[in-house]
């Protein structure tokens, strides 16, 4: 069997390698995922499976140093972020081990009997991650998915197996064998092997629109169930009344985990009269980032997560036409950094402020009244996140309530709350994640009518 090298993005430095799993090993884990779920977990209690997932939640907490540390060297985030992140991922198991038991039917009276209906999992999932939050969009999907009492096959990204591997290796011990199984490698091999699969009920994709399209083409030969969370170019919209400290200090909002977020706020559209005096301010806030070691105490930009992805950021400033107010270039040393980038000049409809760079790579533009933000807002494929700043709560509504996105935040950057649904407008996805409703989205309705 070949295997991918596992490279640390701040050093270049090879951590390990996986196997490149196979088509053939992609059906031994569906079939072990199977047997589980024809096995004693399909017949579980919700009680039994909260229990399982407050125990896998217990021991990521256990072990939750040795994750972050996995997690910052494989994907190069810095170690406080990756510390975060691990805990966070614990609780959305704690989230859903609460709602197991909240998964119920309904009774009807209907002429002649009563009407049923059965909330049943759905069998064997796919869960497909990218490599920009490994361990917590992982738990997005397998917590609501075994909380419904499902089995699980998860493609982690090439390029970040760690954490997802080390959590198996915990759920050993917690988790009945074949509940929860993991196949690494390509996504072109092992990941299309997995959606074609015909015994794979679901397939739970997050990633780029693209392999999302070609995902949903493929799952339709079998008529899978599919949920989608792909790319973004989510807007914060700046009105003139906004509080200029806090928005123009907004500024991780597209620089966190060094722009490789689906939610980055890549595009900043600021009123006119606000414009020029916004720019002077963000370009400070900028500069003041510290890019460097993700070990180090107060880095605020680690390495992108690799080589290939770095050139590929690249191309889209250099094939920008216009030189960027701060950065733009490939900082020196064996890792694979690059500093915030702040672009104006740009024209709404250019490469730069349509798709998704993915990389620390803002674009900030004007704009003169309410409909046209909300025009530029709205203005390509997708429609996943955003953020609008402004203090006249009116406008605050109206804009809300005009803008196609999945997720949106007044007067602040946050975009995923555990509690609240998560997913796209447009071609930013289908279906939603988090929230109670993540239980629908693993789960069939069966229908009964009982005579009297
Ligand atoms: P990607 O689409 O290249 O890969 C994602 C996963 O899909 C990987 O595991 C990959 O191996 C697998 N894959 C690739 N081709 C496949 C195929 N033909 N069949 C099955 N699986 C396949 O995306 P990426 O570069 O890893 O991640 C970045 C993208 O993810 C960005 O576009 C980002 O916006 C998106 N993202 C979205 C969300 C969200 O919730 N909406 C969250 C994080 C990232």
């Amino acid at each position: 069997m070949t295997s991918l090298p596992i490279i640390n993005p701040a050093t270049g430095q090879t951590i390990t390698t996986v196997p490149a799993g196979t088509a053939q090993d992609i059906d031994r884990a569906v079939q072990s995922a199977q047997a589980a779920f024809d096995g004693a977990w399909g017949q579980s209690v919700p009680r039994d499976r909260t229990a399982a997932l407050q125990k896998l939640a217990a021991a990521m907490r256990e072990n939750a140093e040795e994750l972050a540390q996995l997690e910052c060297a494989n994907v190069g985030k810095p170690i406080g972020s990756a510390r975060g992140e691990i805990g966070y991922a614990a609780r959305v198991l704690d989230y859903y081990a609460g709602l197991a038991s909240t998964a119920r039917g309904e009774t009807v009276g209907l002429s002649g009997g009563l009407g049923l209906t059965l909330r049943e999992p759905l069998g064997v999932c796919g869960l497909i991650v990218p490599w920009n939050f490994p361990l917590v969009i992982t738990l997005w999907k397998l917590a609501p998915a075994l909380a419904m009492g499902n089995t699980a096959v998860i493609k982690p990204a090439e390029w970040t197996p760690l954490t997802v591997l080390k959590l198996a290796e915990l759920a050993k011990d917690i988790l009945p064998e074949g509940v929860l199984n993991v196949v690494t490698g390509t996504g072109a091999e092992a990941g299309a092997a997995l959606v074609a699969h015909p015994g794979v009920r679901k397939i739970s994709f997050t990633g780029s629109t693209s392999t999302g399209r070609t995902i949903m083409a493929s799952a339709a030969q079998t008529v899978k169930r599919v949920s989608l969370e792909l790319g973004g170019k989510s807007a914060s919209i700046v009105f003139a009344d906004a509080d200029l400290d806090k928005a123009a200090g907004s500024v991780m909002s597209v620089f966190d985990n060094t722009g490789q977020d689906c939610c980055a706020r890549s595009r900043y559209l600021v009123e006119k009269s606000l414009y020029a005096a916004f720019v002077e301010r963000f370009v400070e806030n900028s500069k003041k980032l510290v890019v460097g070691d993700p070990l180090a105490d107060g880095t605020d930009l680690g390495p992108l997560v690799a080589a290939a992805h770095r050139e590929r950021v690249h191309g889209f400033v250099e094939r920008a036409g216009v030189k960027p107010l701060i950065g733009g270039e490939k900082l020196d040393g064996p890792g694979c950094f690059y500093g915030p980038t702040v672009f104006t000049g740009i024209a709404p409809d250019a490469e730069l402020a349509q798709a998704e760079v993915f990389g620390p790579v803002v674009t900030i533009l004007p704009f003169t009244d309410e409909a046209e933000a909300i025009a530029l807002a709205n203005g390509t494929l997708y429609g996943l996140s955003g953020s609008l700043w402004t203090t006249d709560a009116a406008r605050a509504m109206r804009v809300a309530r005009a803008v196609r996105t999945g997720a949106l935040s007044v007067n602040s950057s946050s975009s995923v709350h555990l509690e609240l649904p998560f997913g796209g407008y447009g071609q930013s996805g289908l279906g939603r994640e988090l929230g109670p409703q993540a239980l629908d989205a693993y789960s069939e309705v069966k229908s009964v009518y009982w005579a009297q």
